[in-house]
């Protein structure tokens, strides 16, 4: 019988919410053949419903919080792709984070993944210096060709996780964005912008590219200095503290004090966006006003109205929905409108757009047999549609689309939506500048 003390004995760490999350599911299996992992295996433990039986089974005693289910909790790529298939409304993503949480507090993930994991994501991504710092190293040992000559001797994580890093762009490229860059005239509003923690130190040009267009449609675009990184990893990864501590230095960030109110909180990477949007949820206090005000940058000059003329731009495009995006804030059409407006643009459709690309933050440095399944497949809808460019808007989902275009000696580039949006309206030849 379910009881409290059950529910506390079984999931020690946790919230009680995550029983009552998992009432949620009728067990009707319509998720099933959404989910990724899934598919490639074909085992029901390694499927959303049967996850959630896990958990369900946890929280009320009969089934032990053993291997099994730690294994289960990380081989889920977390791309919420069952939240969206779901009639029952389950609240996956929720559920996951609390799973994960618990099985970190049981001690019941490798260590030594589980020690590397927390030094990266609470010493060195949760503290912009240090990632400063190590970018910094990593940019003096690509320039040296020391990523290639020692590759070959690294552990199998981090040999994975060099070769998807992208060419690291000069300093002055990754310098942080202006507190302020006004709206072209005549002015429509103001926006604060988060810049995110690896996005200004490998894909600057990305963040550059979000500040112009905002910009060139009237928006004011404040980026307050003291933002940190949203803490999306730390939650995914079972640390929920560090997420929530996170949070809150954003929001005392975010606070517009005295500065002028701002119409929307913008972000350009999906899981970030994901993670504004749930602060209500994260916080016991709330986010006071701040995740209703989040919106990814496609959402957000989707809704306003694009402004500006747009160039010509003779191209074949394959958009690819980041799973953040489309499954954890519902998000399709907008980027694709946005691009159907550049003239000569060819939006060239690929199957199963809508699927996971196996990037999923840290997963493909953790999970590295599963992630590159999972990518196979994407490359394979993609190599069948032959595209000359890749539009998606997440930094895990360019990296891990790169590293799949590279393996397969494919030609086409990959950037952010709003790269092709910003070249368009400058009307100039363009060229990636990383
Ligand atoms: S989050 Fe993705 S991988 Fe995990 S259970 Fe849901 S569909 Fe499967
Ligand atoms: S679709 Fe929803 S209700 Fe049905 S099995 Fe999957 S999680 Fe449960």
């Amino acid at each position: 019988m379910q009881t409290e003390e059950n529910v506390s004995r079984g999931l020690p760490a946790t919230d009680s919410d995550l029983y009552a999350g998992t009432l949620d599911c009728v067990q009707c299996g319509l998720c099933l053949t959404a989910c990724p992992t899934y598919r490639l295996t074909g085992r029901e433990t390694s499927s959303p419903r049967g996850r959630v039986h896990l958990l369900r089974g946890v929280a009320e005693g009969h089934i032990s919080l053993s291997d099994v289910v730690a294994d289960e909790m990380h081989l889920c790529l977390g791309c919420r792709a069952c939240e969206t298939a779901c009639p029952s409304g389950v609240q996956y993503g929720a559920l996951l984070e609390q799973g994960r949480a618990a099985v970190a507090e049981a001690g019941l993930r490798n260590r030594l993944a589980q020690r590397v994991e927390g030094v990266a994501l609470r010493q060195v991504l949760a503290r912009r210096r240090r990632l400063k710092f190590l970018v910094a190293f990593l940019a003096g040992v690509q320039r040296l060709g020391l990523d290639r000559l020692f590759a070959p001797l690294l552990p199998q994580a981090l040999a994975r996780g060099s070769r998807m890093l992208p060419r690291i762009a000069g300093r002055k490229e990754r310098e942080r964005l202006p507190t302020f860059t006004p709206g072209k005239a005549p002015r429509r509003g103001r926006v604060a912008f988060l810049e995110g923690c690896v996005m200004p130190e490998l894909f600057g040009r990305v963040n550059r590219a979000s500040v112009r267009v905002l910009a060139a449609n009237g928006f004011d675009v404040w980026v307050p200095d003291e933002q940190v990184c949203c803490g999306a990893l730390h939650a995914h990864a079972g640390d929920l503290d560090s997420a929530r501590e996170l949070a809150r230095q954003n929001k005392s960030a975010f606070e517009p004090g005295d500065h002028e109110p701002f119409d929307a909180w913008i972000s350009n990477s999906a899981g970030c966006g994901a993670a504004l949007r749930e602060m209500d949820h994260w916080l016991p206090e709330g986010s006071g006003g701040l995740a209703e005000k989040a919106r990814d940058v496609t959402e957000f000059l989707d809704e306003v109205g694009w402004r500006e003329e747009l160039s010509s731009f003779s191209a074949r495009v394959c958009y690819d929905d980041p799973c953040h995006l489309i499954h954890a804030q519902g998000i399709a059409k907008a980027p694709r409108r946005l691009l159907e407006m550049i003239p000569e643009l060819q939006i060239v459709q690929h199957a199963n757009a809508d699927h996971c690309c196996g990037a999923a933050g840290t997963y493909n440095l953790m999970q590295p047999a599963m992630a590159q399944a999972v990518l196979e497949k994407k490359m394979d809808d993609l190599e069948a549609a032959d595209p000359e460019w890749i539009a998606s808007g997440n930094p895990g989902c360019l990296m891990q689309l790169q590293a799949g275009v590279s393996s397969r000696g494919l030609k086409a580039k990959v950037v952010h939506p709003v790269e092709l949006l910003d070249r368009s309206l400058s009307g100039s030849d363009w060229e990636m500048d990383a």
